[in-house]
């Protein structure tokens, strides 16, 4: 059914390793929901496979020994959105998986696939820049990890070394960043199921004590630009502040000096400004409220 050259199974990381060492242009099966799909339409006829679907070390939330979230590669959207860790300190980035196309999708669909595609529509993509993820990737050299602002290098393309038999095993929430902050994502697309972001904004916020100032805002979206982006302006221009209906819409009017949309058949530039104004403005409103301020 599948015009597969070869498909190897990894049963443990270091399987999986000494795999793409030794066929370093076969690529590597997660879930499939990309891949599988590309593979049918011909995309990737006749090539080699590495499946790391049965690497059970792979799946599953907890909260390691730096009280980083660690997020195995492999865990589904759907236990992610379901995971007690999860719901407790970062149920934003599970409100944002469950955006992702069908339950189905849900289920079989992983977060290493949705970020080692390097697309900048992924749902987790805003969500995990916003909260300055940790990409963990295992090779013959060991662990490497680098933040998720470096791993993405351009559209399409993340920063993993096949020929040092590197794959992704991992991403980390610092503590630093989910420490007391409350986030809000909101996906704009052009139906509500089965349709992948037109633009994609996550915002997190952490307060002062006493609720009344913004000590930390991160802003993140996906289809901004080639890859998912922060916005350090408006970041700047929220941190410090008092919530207040004025810093609602000076924060969402920044954005646009930092985000670089384009032109494409799903939506025209002009239209991604016009909604990454209205949905930062929004995104910040509800961070502040589930983060116990008012404005
Ligand atoms: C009908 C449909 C609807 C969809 N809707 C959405 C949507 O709304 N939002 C959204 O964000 N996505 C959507 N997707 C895309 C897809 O489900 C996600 O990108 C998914 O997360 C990919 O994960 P996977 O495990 O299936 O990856 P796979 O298809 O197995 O792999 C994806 C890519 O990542 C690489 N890869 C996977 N895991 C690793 C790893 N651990 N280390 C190194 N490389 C790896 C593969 O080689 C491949 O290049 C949709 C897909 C379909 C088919």
């Amino acid at each position: 059914m599948y015009d597969m050259k070869a498909l190897y199974e990894a049963r443990s990381v270091g399987e999986a390793v000494a795999l793409r060492l030794e066929h370093p242009q076969a690529k590597i099966l997660a879930g499939g929901s990309d891949v599988l799909v590309q593979l049918r339409e011909g995309r990737l006829a006749g090539m080699e496979f590495i499946s790391i679907y049965g690497i059970d070390a792979l799946r599953g939330v907890t909260i390691d020994e730096d009280e980083n979230i660690r997020i195995g590669s492999l865990t589904s959207f759907s236990h992610i959105t379901r995971d007690p860790i999860i719901q407790k300190y970062c149920n934003v980035l599970g409100e944002a998986v469950d955006q992702v196309g069908s339950p189905q999708i849900r289920n079989i669909g992983t977060i290493g696939g949705n970020t080692c595609n390097g697309v900048t529509s992924a749902d987790s993509a805003s969500t995990l820049h916003a909260w300055e993820a940790i990409i963990e990737l295992t090779g013959k050299d060991g662990i490497r990890r680098l933040p998720i602002k470096d791993f993405y290098i351009k559209a399409g393309t993340v920063d993993i070394k096949p020929e040092n038999g590197e794959i992704q095993t991992a991403i980390l929430i610092p503590k630093e960043s989910y420490e007391n902050t409350y986030g809000h994502y909101i996906k704009y697309g052009m139906r509500n199921a089965m349709e992948i972001a037109t633009l994609g904004c996550s915002v997190n916020v952490r307060l002062s004590e006493d609720k009344s100032i913004i000590e930390r805002c991160r802003i993140a979206y996906g289809v901004a630009g080639p890859v998912p982006m922060r916005c350090p302006t408006s970041e700047a221009l929220a941190t410090g502040q008092r919530p207040s209906a004025e810093l609602y819409e000076a924060f969402a009017k920044s954005v646009i000096s930092d985000i670089n949309p384009r032109n494409s058949w799903r939506s025209s530039k002009a239209f991604r400004q016009h909604i990454a104004v209205e949905m930062a403005g929004k995104c910040l409103e509800e961070a502040v409220r589930r983060a116990g301020g008012e404005a």
